[in-house]
């Protein structure tokens, strides 16, 4: 692996500069060459026969998403599902969203559910115009056990009864070849008797296994015999008990595709050195009547590996049970419900997958692509807001000499947005008590402070221009209060306002009006750019500030939101009413991101 990708990334300048994605020029190539042109469709999964029987394919491509449902897809599956719809959508194809239901044991309804209502947050549908392209593996068991038995009877596959500690030892390494197993010479109607005796029941589990029969010297390790079958005995979510036998992973995923008519598979990286036996497979299958040409390919590309952040079910896992996240939808867990609840957009992981491209080279991404990302599709979309995250009050000590009484409230507004009148205005009081953020005051100013200091003068944003001259402190001599004088005639869209000069702007929060609310910021779960890539315990590479509470305030536009709405706090960054906390009457925000990559700084 490389190190990041340092400095952090400028957001592309013109969009339609593609970034680097080979695979357009494989499904380009294959377009213009027609490799796909001919086919037939069946109108869902089957075998030859039953796509012979259809019409010509109107999906020009074929692609396909498919999660095993054992977890909670993360930031990860999200590259992939962009990619996959996404190349789809681009060339006049169909992806399918197919769940790998093969592995009996870990797999589960919950998980089923989250995944499709994970996808079409992202922005994708797998029911078209075309029809409904939601696939079950589990669905093909039928299908892989006839196409088992055809291998066998062709002596292409056998049982082997040895065990798994001597298939291992026969298997020899990358510099010795693979030596026979006594069982691979037996007679292909033997085999098919044990084959048999296997799906009835009549073994126990790991008592022998189905294998290829390929070749036990291939250089490729994949290639020496691979199991097709096993014996387990294990209910399935979708077979019930049914069947005590199951496919492998390699020998199922490739008949999957087939049946299913895709043209281009993609995978991750980790799966080159299995495309040899993909092939063979799916070319012995042709050869045997069972599927028909042309084939799907299989392509493999760099799994996006983030900075920052863990994307292995099993470390996520991990965390979750260990106790340091409070759940999947934890908005610092880059699963999809933590990334959602955090905040990030499914626009904002759409442009972040498109700009990273696809490559086949196992590089880490700066976490900087997502946020940047989350700025540009937020920009025009955010309403501003002022927010005080940490705050003491401001007292203006001359107010009634001012305005004539303590009771006066001066109105104030500003444009929701600033380059979007049609977004309307904002508009919120000032009076005598004011929030301002605690680091708004020194009193013993450092070099380049522009802010409130006693003798110094600033604006407060869309206010007037305030003269400071000191402070409140308690017995501690910590600072309770700042004080602080109004400049008369000097309110912001007023003639003459700008008459007196300052340097310093800041933000504030009336406390006639301001709403009071609970503040989630979120920073990086992890202080290490790469966790997991030691030996370290994950516990110990936790960021230990990734989540700080503070109890601030909002002006009014931003008091009384409906959950999961986002808005930039002018200053501090895009926050989002929380999914799950938030009520119209105690609101709740969690930080997306601050409005700069700070990291570092
Ligand atoms: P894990 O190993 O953590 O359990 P997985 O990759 O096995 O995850 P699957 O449900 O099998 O999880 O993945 C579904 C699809 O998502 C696969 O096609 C896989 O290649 C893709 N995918 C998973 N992680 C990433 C990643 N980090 N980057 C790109 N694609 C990924
Ligand atoms: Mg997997």
């Amino acid at each position: 692996m490389n190190t990041p990708k340092n400095p952090t990334p400028a957001a592309p300048a013109d969009e339609a500069v593609k970034p680097a994605n080979f695979l357009r020029n494989v499904i380009e190539r294959d377009l213009e060459a027609g490799t796909y042109a001919h086919r037939q469709w069946g109108g869902g999964a089957g075998d030859a026969a039953f796509h012979a029987a259809g019409t010509p394919d109107t999906a020009r491509v074929r692609l396909r998403f498919p999660p095993e449902p054992n977890g909670y897809l993360h930031v990860g599956h999200a590259k992939s599902i962009c990619l996959n719809f996404g190349l789809a959508r681009d060339y006049g194809g169909v992806c399918h969203l197919r769940f790998d239901d093969t592995n009996p044991e870990k797999e589960d309804q919950e998980y089923v559910d989250g995944i499709k209502e994970n996808v079409r947050w992202l922005g994708f549908d797998w029911v078209t115009p075309s029809g409904d392209h939601l696939f079950y593996a589990s669905d093909y068991f039928d299908f892989m056990y006839r196409a088992a038995e055809a291998l066998v009877e062709a002596g292409l596959a056998y049982v082997d009864e040895q065990s798994a500690e001597q298939i291992r030892a026969h298997r020899g390494d990358f510099n010795t070849p693979g030596t026979d197993s006594p069982f691979r010479h037996r007679a292909p109607a033997e085999n098919l008797a044990r084959l048999r005796e296997m799906r009835d029941g009549r073994h126990a589990d790991g008592a022998m296994i189905l294998r290829a029969k390929i070749d036990m010297a291939s250089p490729n390790i994949n290639l020496r015999d691979p199991a097709l079958y096993r014996i387990r005995r294990a209910h399935h979510h979708n077979t019930g008990d049914r069947w005590c036998i199951y496919p492998m992973y390699t020998f199922a995923h490739p008949i999957e595709d087939a049946l299913e008519r895709i043209t281009h598979s993609i995978c991750t990286l980790e799966f080159e050195d299995q495309r040899p036996f993909y092939d063979w497979l799916l070319e012995r299958l042709v050869e045997l009547g069972l599927l028909a040409h042309p084939l799907p390919r299989q392509y493999e590309f760099a799994r996006l590996n983030l900075t920052y952040v863990v994307t292995s079910k099993r470390k996520l896992r991990q965390l979750l049970e260990d106790g340091h996240v409070t759940g999947w939808d934890d908005p610092r867990m880059p699963t999809l419900v933590g990334m959602r609840r955090r905040g990030y957009t499914a626009g904002a992981l759409q442009l972040m997958a498109e700009r990273t491209g696809a490559t086949k080279n196992n590089t880490w991404i700066d976490y900087a692509w997502l946020d940047i990302a989350l700025r540009d599709d937020l920009e025009d979309k955010a309403a501003r807001a002022m927010a005080v995250l940490d705050p003491i009050p401001l007292k203006l000590t001359n107010w009634a000499d001012v305005f004539g009484s303590d009771a006066h409230r001066e109105p104030c507004g500003a444009p929701a947005h600033p380059h979007h009148p049609e977004m309307g205005q904002r508009a919120f009081v000032l009076g005598p008590a004011v929030w301002i953020e605690r680091d708004d005051f020194l009193e013993l100013p450092v070099k380049g402070y522009q802010r409130l200091f006693p003798g110094n003068k600033v604006r407060l944003k869309y206010g007037v221009i305030v003269e400071c001259t000191g402070c409140e402190k308690d017995a501690d001599g910590q600072v309770t209060a700042v004080l602080a004088t109004v400049v008369p005639d000097t309110k912001s869209g007023t003639p003459g306002a700008d008459a007196v000069k300052v340097k310093g702007t800041i933000t504030w929060v009336s406390a006639h009006d301001g709403v009071p609310v609970t503040l989630n910021l979120y920073d990086r779960l992890f202080a290490v750019p790469q966790p997991g890539a030691t030996d370290a315990p994950l516990a110990a590479e936790l960021n230990p500030s990734s989540w700080r509470v503070t109890q601030g305030y909002v002006e009014p536009s931003a008091g009384r939101l409906a959950a999961e709405t986002r808005v930039q706090f002018e200053r501090h960054g895009y926050f989002v009413t929380d999914r799950v906390a938030h009520q119209l009457d105690e609101p709740v925000f969690n930080r997306i991101t601050t409005l700069k990559d700070s990291w570092g700084k």
